[in-house]
């Protein structure tokens, strides 16, 4: 029960490590049984239709499978992030991953739609963000990973995220009302190669304060360029997430580009695949993670709804 203290800031890796355990009998046939059953949920999953419900899709709604090329490569169990009160069954058809993600889907995942989304202000200071206790997510990557794209993604609008862009606000906390009833967060990019390693150094600190002081924070959703090998400052970023707790979601962007560059490159599943591995000993369980997409949306809904699980659980607790 000592877990339950910590539910307000949602200490994922915690969840994962106490919920209920198969029985001894099924866990022997866990690869193949289990698996093969969870390893085909994601490709019968719409996300588009399960969007701000809760509620299971009967598997005889899904028509056509999709074709091969998008089938999701199998996840096993201890891969899979498993939201709080939630449990994978061996036998439970109704049991959902979402799509391009290994995050499972939770009773709460309810009211994901944005129907509104506002500006509200830029703040210098982690004591100057809004203080009306919404729970909010925070956006952060390096400088052209794709942020503003997807945050305008995200809330259906072309430039909403050009706010952040402006002269001014760039080194700021950039908050966005979304729904009147919880935030999105614009953190500044890191990394950006022009700027001064003081400037740099200065942007570390001022956003490690926001990371480990402020309370409404749900969780990070870190992204990362899936279409280019992982770099070193996003390995240390996460890395230090990892290290000092914070609910992290790994978002990967750019997995549209699917050309492989000459010299090695690599497809954007095998870019993920490497970043998970090489980040592996910095987390007690896998972290959430999700592909995405700006150019094509893909990805889209399922943050959404991933945000969702957590901002109700966050708000029930
Ligand atoms: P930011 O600096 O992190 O806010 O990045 P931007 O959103 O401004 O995007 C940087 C560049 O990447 C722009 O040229 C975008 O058009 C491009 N970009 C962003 N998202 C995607 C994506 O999902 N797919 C592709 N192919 N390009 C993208």
């Amino acid at each position: 029960m000592a877990v339950m203290a910590h539910f307000n800031k949602l200490h994922f890796s915690t969840f994962l490590l106490t919920r209920a355990q198969p029985p001894p009998s099924l866990s022997r046939h866990f690869n193949a049984t289990l698996c093969s059953k969870l390893y085909r949920l994601p490709t019968l999953i719409r996300p588009q239709s399960v969007l701000s419900t809760a509620e299971p899709i009967p598997v005889s709604q899904f028509v056509e499978p999709p074709p091969p090329a998008e089938t999701q490569a199998p996840i096993p169990l201890d891969k899979l992030f498993i939201p709080p009160e939630t449990e994978v069954s061996l036998d439970d058809p109704t049991t959902r991953v979402l799509k391009g993600s290994n995050i499972v889907l939770s009773k709460y995942a309810r009211d994901a739609q944005v129907v509104q989304a506002e500006f509200v202000k830029s703040s210098v200071k982690t004591e100057d963000c809004p203080s009306d206790g919404s729970p909010e997510f925070a956006l952060v990557g390096r400088s052209n990973v794709g942020k503003s794209s997807l945050l305008n993604s995200l809330v259906k609008r072309k430039k909403l995220a050009l706010t952040s862009k402006k002269p001014g606000k760039t080194q700021c906390i950039n908050h966005f009302r979304i729904n009147e009833s919880w935030f999105l967060v614009d953190l500044p990019g890191y990394g950006y190669a022009a700027a001064p390693q003081e400037c740099r150094t200065d942007w570390a600190k001022f956003t490690k304060d926001y990371f480990l002081n402020r309370s409404t924070l749900v969780s990070v959703f870190l992204l990362i360029d899936a279409s280019i090998p992982a770099k070193k400052i996003d390995l240390e970023y996460a890395s230090w997430l990892g290290q000092n707790q914070i609910p992290m979601t790994l978002v990967f962007t750019k997995c549209d580009k699917r050309k492989k560059k000459k010299n090695g490159g690599k497809h954007p599943e095998e870019n993920v695949n490497d970043f998970q591995e090489l980040i592996r000993g910095y987390f007690q369980t896998t972290p959430p993670w999700i592909m995405t997409s700006s150019v094509t949306n893909q990805g889209r809904d399922e943050i959404l709804l991933h945000m969702a699980q957590l901002r109700n659980y966050w708000l029930k607790h």
